[in-house]
């Protein structure tokens, strides 16, 4: 088992298989990086799964593929069935801006996959091309809907910015509700690789938005999850992550391994230790004791709450939000 010095058990780690983007989102990676890391030096499937197994071994119970835009990454649902077949329980799940799902669904499905969780910031053409610069709702619906004709369980991500889809917030969870897909609101974490006039919102804000229109009871937490979950009178459940919220990090279970290797033990600080080395040169041990030292030094808490904080150096796209 893996336990950190604030006594929290580490279960979850989040893959990130490129941090390469066929978007731009204005809050991630509003141009495109000066440079890409370079092929040569991303992990293989191979090589990420072994250090995966390691993950397993050592008590990992959940992980979840991310980016940049993992469907990006060629072949993904081989990685994913290497995942699934070492460890059919370990609960897997991957986050995608859904732009290639279309193609990609079945396959993911057949390879193991069950849960997904799709960026959806705008129902309005205009608006989703302005946060994304590129045309893309149209091909992100038509993802989602071939995700669930698949029997893909489609969780929705939404990062409410003022001015720009702040007057979306009832119609996105109208949307999710009319699927029966949750919708969680991710307060936007300032950074230093977004664009610098974004100005997010804060779950108070959000509450009041959706309690002009319905009643909800606060649910509070389900589990270790960074959602603050509400319900409506009609029982439909929506989320909240809020981690501008002082507490936000005292149940966080996570680390997150970038594409080339290296293990994070949270995601708004720069630390980092790679097990690249060690994994290309097949030595698990090694990369069993740089996990274990990465998740002792897992820090108490995010500075997104601190007003003097500066913005994280972390970019999104990298570790994989
Ligand atoms: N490309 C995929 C996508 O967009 O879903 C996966 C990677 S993306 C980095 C993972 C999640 O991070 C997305 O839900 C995205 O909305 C969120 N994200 C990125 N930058 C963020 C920011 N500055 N604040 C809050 N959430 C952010
Ligand atoms: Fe790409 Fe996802 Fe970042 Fe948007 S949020 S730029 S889709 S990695």
């Amino acid at each position: 088992m893996l336990i950190d010095s604030f006594d929290r058990t580490v279960d979850y780690l989040r893959v990130s298989v490129t941090e390469r983007c066929n978007f731009r989102c204005q809050y991630c990676m509003p141009e495109k990086p000066f440079s890409w890391v370079p092929k040569e030096n991303l992990l293989s499937f191979e090589e990420l799964f072994a250090f995966i197994r390691v993950a397993i071994d050592e008590g990992v119970k959940k992980i979840r593929i991310t980016g940049g835009e993992p469907l990006l990454r060629e072949n993904l649902d081989v990685f994913v069935k290497m995942i699934h077949d070492y460890e059919p329980d370990v609960d897997l799940a991957m986050t995608t801006n859904a732009y290639l799902l279309k193609g990609a669904a079945q396959k993911l499905y057949d390879a193991g996959l069950r849960r997904i969780n799709v960026s959806v910031d705008s129902l309005k053409p205009a608006v989703a091309e302005k946060i994304a610069q590129k045309d893309v709702l149209k091909q992100v619906l038509a993802g989602i809907e071939k995700a669930r004709s698949v029997g893909l369980r489609v969780k929705v991500n939404m990062v409410p910015m003022k001015g720009v889809n702040d007057n979306e917030i009832l119609d996105i969870l109208e949307y999710c509700k009319a699927r029966g897909m949750t919708v969680r609101f991710i307060e936007y974490m300032e950074n230093v690789h977004a664009h610098s006039d974004i100005e997010g919102m804060q779950s108070e804000e959000l509450l009041d938005i959706i309690g002009s229109r319905y009643a909800f009871e606060d649910e509070g937490f389900d589990g270790h999850s960074p959602s603050h979950y509400y319900k409506l009178a009609d029982g439909y459940e929506f989320g909240i992550i809020e981690p501008h919220k002082d507490d936000f990090c005292k149940k966080c279970n996570r680390i997150r391994m970038t594409a080339e290797g290296h293990l994070i033990p949270c995601l708004y600080f720069d630390e980092a230790m790679s097990i690249k080395d060690a994994v290309k040169r097949g030595d698990i041990k090694t990369a069993a004791l740089i996990l274990k030292e990465v998740v002792k030094n897992k820090p108490e808490k995010n500075r997104w709450s601190d007003p003097d904080g500066e913005h994280s150096k972390r970019a999104f796209y990298e570790t994989g939000g």
